[in-house]
């Protein structure tokens, strides 16, 4: 491994029990935790080794960041772009198109509240070609609770440990910091700060055992007997307290809206004047859609008039993207990725991770649709193929094995716009997730990948 961790430490058996010991012991110690039961805390998953990142790309992804912030803030306010990019999108996908309608009935209304407060993930991967440099490729970007920015700064000590008891001190230094959490708590403060009530609360809305928090009932009769945070929540139900705030870390998935009534309470808070993080309009900028949309010639341009240098920098981390509407493109799209399945992700409309279709699954269920509209639910994409590097995945009653391991880099982003004014625009850290190359699919929560911190070199 080209100046990352050597063999002589990599496959030592013994050293590497110890290190692993070690290492899940200063996990429990410094929190880096994640429930594993309803009383039962264990050590979030992490890799025993930080994993190499070429230094140049890892600046790249940093600087384009703020470009980043800045292209979802600008979509978010065109509404005749997320109106063309989604048409079709919503004749067939029924969440994507409830989404929709709150954002029409919302531009029908007018918006409630100038402040817009931006919290997201851009997350690369870097594709790299035999003998070719690493060239930076977004997978996408999460508009809407964007995660792990928490964990994230606990990780870079862990390692930093591992490498020093495995006497690889200069390697060691070369762990940076980093403090996502600092950053995006600092966004959430400057737009409560601008909201301008000293009495109006922050109201997070957070998963609780996969209930459905949008749900009033639920609301009132359990949460609100338990704690401050369920008071919060029912206040904005009853419009009781204000509240300046609205973090979403729920509502992005099908799941989260089990009735009508979830529905209507996503709608009663994008109507209220909190500050929505995201708002229903930032929320749509990141679908899949838009993000295929934005791959086509000239579309940028849109959003960057006399700035082609902006262009050039965001639009050289896109992967190839593909339509599947109905008529030539669309049919050129399948017979492409029918000719050459493992050659294309096909992505639904869906976060969270596990959706995505590879490999021969892709052409069973593109013969299945081809040629009904069905189709236009999804987009296609290039599959970038990261170099595999050895690792450890330590996790809760896995076996200790050296694994083919790829790496995702995520490169949060946090930004408030007070009417045409951006008041802050940053790049606020990064997360690196790494899995087994066995899995296609799916996140750190979805239990496959684990939290990593990259080694520069
Ligand atoms: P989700 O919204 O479910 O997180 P993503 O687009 O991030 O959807 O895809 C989930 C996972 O699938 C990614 O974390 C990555 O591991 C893998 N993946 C997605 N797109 C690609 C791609 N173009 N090439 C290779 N792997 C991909
Ligand atoms: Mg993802």
């Amino acid at each position: 491994m080209a100046q990352g961790i050597p063999d002589e430490v990599l496959m030592n058996t013994a050293l590497i029990k110890d290190l692993a010991d070690v290492a899940k012991d200063a996990a429990l110690l410094q929190g880096v935790l994640m429930r594993a039961q309803e009383t039962l805390v264990s050590y979030a998953p992490f890799t025993l080794f930080p994993t190499p990142v070429p230094k140049a790309v890892f600046l790249q992804a940093l600087a384009v960041q703020t470009h980043y912030n800045t292209l979802v803030d600008r979509i978010s306010q065109d509404s005749e772009f997320l109106q063309e990019a989604l048409a079709s999108t919503i004749e067939v996908d029924d969440f994507t198109a409830r989404l929709f309608r709150i954002h029409q009935q919302i531009l029908k209304e007018g918006r409630s509240q100038s402040i817009v407060l931006g919290l997201n993930r851009s997350d690369f991967m870097l594709d790299q070609k035999d003998g070719q440099a690493a060239s930076l490729k977004q997978i996408e970007i999460n508009t809407i609770a964007a995660s792990f920015g928490g964990l994230s700064s606990q990780t870079p000590d862990l390692h930093r440990l591992v490498l020093k008891v495995a006497g690889r001190l200069e390697e060691s230094r070369r762990i940076l910091n980093n403090n996502p959490a600092a950053g995006l708590a600092g966004g959430i403060a400057k737009a409560w700060e601008l909201y301008g009530s000293e009495r109006a609360v922050i109201m997070f809305l957070v998963e609780e055992n996969q209930r459905n928090i949008f749900d009033h009932r639920y609301v009132e009769n359990e949460l609100w007997k338990r704690d401050n945070y369920v008071h919060l929540c029912h206040s904005l139900f009853s419009d009781g307290q204000e509240v300046a705030v609205v973090y979403f870390r729920n509502g992005y998935m099908p799941q989260n809206y089990m009735s009508e009534q979830s529905w209507d309470t996503r709608l009663l808070m994008e109507r209220s004047r909190a500050v929505k993080c995201p708002d229903i309009s930032t929320h749509l900028a990141g679908t899949k859609k838009v993000q295929q949309v934005l791959a086509r010639p000239g579309v940028l341009e849109r959003f960057f008039p006399g700035q082609p240098q902006v262009v050039e920098q965001i639009r050289a981390t896109f992967a190839g993207l593909y339509t599947l509407d109905m008529g030539p493109e669309g049919d050129t799209t399948v017979e492409m990725a029918l000719a050459e399945p493992d050659k294309f992700v096909l992505k639904p409309q869906r976060e969270g991770g596990g959706n995505n279709i590879y490999g021969s699954e892709i052409c069973q269920v593109l013969e299945g649709m081809k040629d009904s509209t069905e189709r236009m639910a999804y987009i296609l994409m290039d599959k970038i193929h990261p170099r595999p590097v050895q690792n450890y995945l330590l996790r809760q009653d896995a076996p200790l094995k050296v694994s083919n391991c790829l790496s995702e880099l995520g490169v949060f982003g946090a930004y408030v716009r007070q009417g045409k004014e951006m008041v802050m625009n940053e790049c606020v850290g990064h997360l690196l997730r790494t899995k087994s190359s066995e899995h296609s699919d799916g996140g750190v929560a979805a239990g496959v990948a684990v939290l990593d911190n990259p080694l520069l070199i």
